[in-house]
Formats: C-alpha cells, sequence, structure tokens
C-alpha cells in the first residue's frame, strides 16, 4: 500500500496570518516545524493503518516549506516546483490512496486563508457548476486515477468542505476559524495525535480502483475585469461575464492544466495597488 500526501500549508496546525506561510520570513520558519509535524504524524498513523509506503508531495507556494531532516524516515519527499501536475503531482504513479494535508476552503467563502491558487484576485472557482477549493479540483483528479481520498486535515471550515466532496473521508481539524487571519489553535502535540489516529483509520478506505476519465467545465471569476480579459486569450477559454472566464476540457487532468495557465496569464496581469 503506497500512499500519497499532498501537503499544502494555509491549513496546517498553528497557521492563521500572511507572514506565516510566506517563505523567508521569522514567522514562517517557526510554522514549517509544525507543518512538518503535521506530516510526520500522518505518515505515522498511515503506516498504523497499513502503508508500507509514503510519498509527500510539497504543494505550497515554493514548494520548498517542509524540512526533509526533521521527516519521518519511513517517507520520501518531492521537493521544489515546476511540476505538471502541481499538488497533484505523483497521483498517476500507482499510489492506493492520497490524504490532502493542510487543505484550506476556496476563494470567496469564509475560512482561514481561504483561496484557490492565487491568494487574492480570484473570487470564486466552480467546477461543473459547483463552487470549488483546491480540495474539490484536487479529488475529482484523483477520482480520475481512481485514487481514494483518505483524509482531509485544516480548519473546521477546509474539513466541512471535504465532508461534501469527498464524504468517506476521514477528516482532522487542527483549529477553528474565528475570521480569515484568525483560529482558535490546537498545540501541535495535540493535532499530531489526531492527525495519526485520522490517517490509520482513513487506511480503511485505501486501494484503487478503476478511474473514469470525463469532461468537465470550469469557471473563474476575477475580482477585475482586465484579469477576465487576460485569462481569455488562452485558447479555449472565453469571456462568460465581465469578470469571469469558462472553459471545456475532456478531463480532470486536462482542465487542471488549462486552470494552471489561466492562473498564471491571470497573476501576470495583476498591476500593483489596483490590482
Ligand atoms: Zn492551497
Amino acid at each position: 500500500m503506497r500512499i500519497m500526501i499532498s501537503a499544502d500549508m494555509e491549513g496546517a496546525t498553528g497557521v492563521t496570518y500572511t507572514q506565516d506561510v510566506v517563505p523567508g520570513t521569522e514567522q514562517w520558519q517557526r510554522m514549517r516545524r509544525m507543518f512538518t509535524s503535521d506530516v510526520n504524524a500522518c505518515v505515522a498513523g498511515l503506516h498504523d493503518g497499513g502503508a508500507t509506503s509514503v510519498f509527500v508531495n510539497e504543494a505550497h507556494s515554493s514548494q520548498r516549506n517542509l524540512l526533509l531532516e526533521d521527516l519521518d524516515t519511513r517517507a520520501t519527499m518531492l521537493t521544489g516546483r515546476h511540476k505538471p501536475l502541481s499538488m497533484m503531482q505523483g497521483i498517476d504513479s500507482g499510489v492506493d490512496g492520497v490524504v490532502f494535508l493542510g487543505y484550506h476552503t476556496g476563494a470567496g467563502v469564509d475560512g482561514v486563508l481561504a483561496h484557490t491558487y492565487l491568494e487574492n484576485s480570484i473570487t470564486g472557482v466552480w467546477l461543473d457548476g459547483v463552487h470549488a477549493s483546491e480540495g474539490r479540483l484536487n479529488a475529482a483528479m484523483a477520482a480520475e486515477h481512481g485514487v481514494p481520498v483518505l483524509l482531509v486535515t485544516g480548519d473546521d471550515k477546509a474539513c466541512a468542505d471535504a465532508r461534501d466532496y469527498v464524504p468517506d473521508a476521514r477528516v482532522a481539524v487542527v483549529k477553528e476559524c474565528v475570521s480569515r487571519y484568525a483560529a482558535i489553535c490546537s498545540p501541535p502535540a495535540r493535532t499530531a495525535e489526531l492527525i495519526r489516529t485520522e490517517a490509520a483509520e482513513g487506511m480503511k478506505h485505501a486501494g484503487r480502483y478503476a478511474g473514469e476519465a470525463t469532461p468537465h467545465r470550469v469557471e473563474v471569476e476575477f475580482d477585475a475585469t482586465h484579469l477576465a480579459h487576460a485569462a481569455a486569450v488562452v485558447p479555449t477559454v472565453e469571456l462568460t461575464g465581465v469578470r469571469r472566464v469558462g472553459f471545456d476540457a475532456p478531463t480532470m487532468t486536462e482542465a487542471m492544466k488549462a486552470f494552471k495557465v489561466v492562473t498564471a496569464i491571470a497573476a501576470g496581469a495583476v498591476e500593483g495597488i489596483y490590482g
């Protein structure tokens, strides 16, 4: 049983603020340790539940956040950016389950550091008409490869979101959202116990099934009109509203590749203070 962990940072233990997740800051240096602690608890729990190897894919920002020197020796880690499948790199490598660790809610809804790919500028993403977080998008890609989502960790809002898009998955609430930048946090020793227990439980659902590639429609709304116009330059992407674009893709993997291009082009069009 080979399991993958897609590890994002906004939903990690203790993280509530911009500086907590921006590489290079003093707070980030501190939070990396708690983020790594969450991952190690998950690796331990997955092994308790029968995993034979665990592969961690760093999924936050520069994708150089976890402390390899402190990683559980039973795991390996993909660190660094520029990966075709991004947060889900490795989902097509024959894994028997995936964990979404440190996940958060999507742009436009309540939740600690809520966003979808871009920290701001995007105000909402919809997958086949349903408001979608990164978790929902990534779960659709996992389903395409026949990989069950075993566990989602994050704040209470991210876990409530997960209950909707992957009802069979376990959840581990590591903090209670008070606002986008505030949460009631449990110490890492406590959240580690919880993550470990839930990861072991999650292993009951491990095991690949026959995945199916199906067409999907993605819509993205921005906070400024020119960002939608910039995104609409991408082939297959059409303007569907004043600040909104949409596109169809033959598979979820293709949809995510197109989404990545849309976010990159829009991010490049953001101008200083006015956005
Ligand atoms: Zn994220």
